[in-house]
C-alpha cells in the first residue's frame, strides 16, 4: 500500500518545463528582481502566521524534516503527555518545482491536519505581472479559504475541484497545483496511508486501484488500448489510444506536466473537449500526421481538424514512459457521444473508395474513465473496501455539485439584491435605484466580490460555459445580466455594477458646478475606446488564452479586492478623478464589460421611446449620465438605463409633460420631426 501511495500521491518530476514556457529574458528578469529583494523570499515565519493555516495547533516546532515542516502540536492531555502531533505547516517555495503564475513562482503557507486534509492556506508571495506588480486578486479570502478541508487524496482542479479566481487563472491553476503537490508530499512523507483515504472521495480511492496496475494491466483492463497500424511498405505505426478522463487519470497515464501541458492547450484551442490520448510508437517509415485521423460514430464522419489535436509530450512521466514515443490527443468534438462506442482511421495514404477500408480502431471508453469524466458514480469494483463506510460513495452531478455547493445565504442575498435592482428599474422609482445602488457598492463590491467583469467574457472564450457552473450567485448574475440586457438594454449598468454605483454617488454629492462635458465631437470620438479595449481583450483571451490583461483597463478589482499595485491605484485614481467632472466617466469611454453589454442591448425590443419635442428641448439631453442622447435620438448602445429620461416621459403618462408649445419656444426655426417608434 505504501507502494501504491507513493505512485498515487507522487510529486510532479522536478524539472523547470512550468518555466520553459517564460521567455528566458523574463525569466532573468524575476531572477534578478528576487535575488534583489531577499526579503520576499527569506520571511521569517511567526507562530500567528503558522497559526492562521493551522488553528487546530497550540504550538510549533521550528522547520525541520524533510521535506521541511513546521510540526503542529496541540495541547497536552496532562503534564506528563507528550503534546500529540495535530498536523503540519509547510511553505510550497521548499518544494520542487515551484509552480509559476504569471510571471514568477507563487509561494503558499500550507496546514495540514492529521487526517491528510488541509487546514489553511495563506498566499505569501505572489507577483501579478511582468512590472513586479504585486499579487492582487490570489490575495482575497474567498479563494484560499476553499482549500480547507480538502483531502490530499482529492483532485484540485480549478473549475471542478476548486473555483478559480476568474480574474486571475493561470495563477489558480499554480496555487492549486504547487499546494496539491506539496500537501502531497507532505503527507507522504508524514502521515499513513489509512490516514489519508479515510476522507477520499470515491473517484480517489478508484484511482488508488488504477495507480500501481501495469501498463500490460492497463490493457488488459481496457483504459489503455493498443492500435498497430500496417504502412503500405510493410512498416508498422504503434498507436496507443487511452481517454484522458480526468485529473487524476490523466496525470497516471501521461504524468502531471504532461496532462496539465495537453489540457491547457486544448482549452486554448477549443472550448470543451474531452482528450483521448494517442501515443505514437514503432518503426514506421512516414511520420505519424494528425490530419489523417478521423473519427466516426454512427452516421457521423469527421476528419480531425488541426487545432483538434494538441501535444502531450514526450512521455518521460506516468505509466505511458517509455512505451511510445511522444503523445498527442484528440480534443474529442461535442458531437461525439463519448459513453457509445466510436470509431478512429488512420489514413495510411493508400486510396480506398470509403472510410470503412482505412485503418481503424474501435473505442470503447471504459465505465470507470467514464464515470471520471462525467462526474457519475464510480463502478463498484473500482471502490476499494478500505473503509466500509465509504463503499457506496457516489459522485455527484453537476447540478447537484452547483446546488450543494453553493452558499445558500449568499444567492438568497443576490435575490433580494436583483429584485431590489429588477422592481426600481419596472416601477422607474428613483428611491429604489438608489437604495439598489448603495446595496450594490457596499453588498457585491466591498463584502461580498460578485460582480461581473470583463474577464468573464475573456474567461468565458477560454473555458466555455463551465466557468459559471460551479458558482450559483455568479450564474445568477450572469442570467439576470445576459436576460435583462437582451429585453431592455443595460439594467445591469443601471444599478447592478459597483463602479457604476460608485460613479453615480460621487456625481450625487460632487457639486454641479464642477460637472463638464467634453466637447461633443471629442466625446462621440472617445466613445470607441471602450469597443477598441473589448477587442483587444477578446482577440488577447482568443490568440494569448494565457495572457490577462484586463486588470489595467478594468478598475473594479483594484477597488474591491483592495489590489497591492500602486500603478492599479493610479489608474483607479485617474478614473474617479474623471468621474468627479464628468458623469460616469469609466462607464462612458473605458469599460469594457460596459461595451459588451451595449453591442448586445442593440438588439433589445423594449428600447427607450422618445417624444417629437425631444428635438429642441434637451432637458434629458443634459441629464443624461452617459451623453447617450443627442436631441431627439438616443444612442442605446451608451445608455445605462438609469431612467431619468423615461421618468420624465412616465410623468406625463407616456408623453413628456413638455409640450410642443412650450419647447417650441426656446428654438424658433424649429420643424416638427416625427419619430418611428
Ligand atoms: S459601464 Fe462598466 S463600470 Fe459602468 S456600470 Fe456598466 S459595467 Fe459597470
Ligand atoms: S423632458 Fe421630455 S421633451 Fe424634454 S427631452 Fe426629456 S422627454 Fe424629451
Ligand atoms: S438618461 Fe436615458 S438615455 Fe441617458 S442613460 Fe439614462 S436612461 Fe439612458
Amino acid at each position: 500500500m505504501r507502494a501504491l501511495l507513493r505512485i498515487f500521491l507522487r510529486r510532479v518530476s522536478v524539472n523547470m518545463s512550468s518555466a520553459r514556457a517564460l521567455d528566458p529574458i523574463l525569466a532573468f528578469t524575476f531572477a534578478i528582481i528576487l535575488t534583489a529583494s531577499p526579503g520576499l523570499t527569506a520571511q521569517t515565519l511567526s507562530v500567528d502566521a503558522l497559526s492562521r493555516v493551522a488553528p487546530q495547533a497550540e504550538s510549533f516546532s521550528p522547520k525541520q524534516g524533510l521535506p521541511p515542516v513546521y510540526t503542529a502540536f496541540g495541547a497536552k492531555p496532562d503534564a506528563q503527555s507528550d503534546a500529540p502531533i495535530v498536523g503540519y505547516v509547510f511553505e510550497t517555495r521548499d518544494f520542487e518545482p515551484q509552480e509559476v503564475g504569471y510571471s514568477a513562482p507563487i509561494e503558499s503557507l500550507v496546514g495540514l491536519d492529521a487526517q491528510g486534509n488541509l487546514s489553511g492556506l495563506e498566499i505569501l508571495y505572489y507577483r501579478e505581472s511582468y512590472k513586479s506588480i504585486r499579487g492582487d486578486f490570489l490575495n482575497t479570502e474567498r479563494f484560499p479559504n476553499q482549500f480547507e478541508g480538502k483531502s490530499v487524496a482529492e483532485g484540485f482542479r480549478v473549475g471542478r475541484d476548486v473555483d478559480g479566481v476568474s480574474r486571475a487563472t493561470i495563477s489558480s491553476w499554480a496555487v492549486a497545483r504547487g499546494v496539491r503537490n506539496a500537501a502531497r508530499e507532505v503527507a507522504q512523507a508524514y502521515l499513513s496511508e489509512a490516514a489519508i483515504f479515510k476522507n477520499a472521495s470515491a473517484e480517489a480511492q478508484a484511482l488508488s486501484i488504477v495507480a500501481p496496475l501495469s501498463w500490460d494491466e492497463l490493457i488488459q483492463l481496457g483504459l489503455v488500448q493498443p492500435w498497430s497500424v500496417g504502412l503500405p511498405d510493410g512498416s508498422q505505426l504503434e498507436l496507443t489510444l487511452a481517454f484522458l478522463a480526468n485529473e487524476g487519470l490523466g496525470e497516471i497515464l501521461v504524468g502531471s506536466e504532461d496532462f496539465s501541458r495537453a489540457e491547457r492547450e486544448a482549452s486554448n484551442r477549443v472550448r470543451s473537449g474531452s482528450l483521448l490520448m494517442v501515443g505514437i510508437g514503432g518503426d514506421a517509415s512516414e511520420p505519424f500526421r494528425q490530419e489523417n485521423l478521423a473519427l466516426k460514430q454512427g452516421d457521423w464522419t469527421y476528419q480531425l481538424e488541426r487545432r483538434r489535436f494538441v501535444y502531450v509530450g514526450s512521455a518521460e512521466e506516468g505509466k505511458s514512459r517509455d512505451k511510445m514515443r511522444f503523445a498527442g490527443a484528440i480534443v474529442l468534438p461535442p458531437q461525439l457521444e463519448i459513453d457509445k462506442p466510436f470509431t478512429v482511421f488512420y489514413n495510411t495514404g493508400v486510396q480506398v473508395d470509403r472510410i470503412e477500408d482505412l485503418a481503424q480502431a474501435e473505442v470503447q471508453i471504459h465505465p470507470l474513465a467514464l464515470a471520471l469524466a462525467t462526474g457519475s458514480a464510480i463502478p463498484a469494483e473500482f471502490i476499494p473496501q478500505l473503509e466500509d463506510e465509504y463503499a457506496d460513495l457516489e459522485s455527484d452531478s453537476a447540478l447537484q455539485a452547483l446546488l450543494s455547493s453553493a452558499p445558500w445565504w449568499e444567492s438568497l442575498a443576490l435575490i433580494a439584491l436583483l429584485a431590489l435592482a429588477f422592481t426600481a428599474f419596472l416601477r422607474k422609482s428613483a428611491t429604489l435605484r438608489w437604495a439598489a445602488l448603495s446595496s450594490t457598492l457596499v453588498y457585491l463590491g466591498f463584502i461580498n466580490g460578485t460582480f461581473l467583469s470583463v474577464s468573464h467574457i475573456t474567461n468565458f472564450i477560454k473555458q466555455g460555459p463551465g466557468l459559471f457552473l460551479t458558482d450559483l450567485p455568479l450564474l445568477l448574475l450572469a442570467g439576470f445580466t445576459v436576460v435583462t440586457t437582451l429585453f431592455w438594454g443595460r439594467v445591469f449598468c443601471s444599478s447592478l455594477c459597483p463602479f457604476g454605483a460608485l460613479q453615480d454617488l460621487i456625481t450625487r454629492f460632487v457639486p454641479k458646478r464642477l460637472r463638464r462635458e467634453l466637447p461633443r465631437r471629442l466625446h462621440e470620438a472617445a466613445l470607441g475606446l471602450k469597443y477598441a479595449v473589448l477587442a483587444g481583450l477578446v482577440i488577447t483571451a482568443l490568440a494569448y488564452a494565457e495572457l490577462s490583461v484586463f486588470q489595467y483597463f478594468e478598475p473594479f478589482g483594484t477597488l474591491f479586492y483592495q489590489s497591492q499595485s500602486l500603478l492599479l491605484w493610479a489608474i483607479l485614481a485617474l478614473f474617479l478623478a474623471g468621474s468627479l467632472i464628468v458623469p460616469r466617466f469609466y462607464c462612458r469611454y473605458a469599460c469594457p464589460l460596459g461595451a459588451s453589454l451595449g453591442v448586445l442591448s442593440l438588439i433589445s425590443p423594449f428600447k427607450i421611446k422618445r417624444v417629437p419635442q425631444c428635438e429642441v428641448c434637451k432637458v434629458c439631453e443634459g441629464a443624461c449620465p452617459t451623453g447617450a442622447i443627442k436631441r431627439e435620438a438616443i444612442d442605446f448602445k451608451e445608455c445605462v438605463r438609469c431612467d431619468l429620461c423615461e421618468i420624465k416621459l412616465r410623468d406625463s403618462a407616456g408623453v413628456c409633460k413638455h409640450s410642443v408649445e412650450t419647447v417650441m419656444a426656446r428654438h424658433k426655426a424649429w420643424v416638427p420631426v416625427t419619430l418611428v417608434d
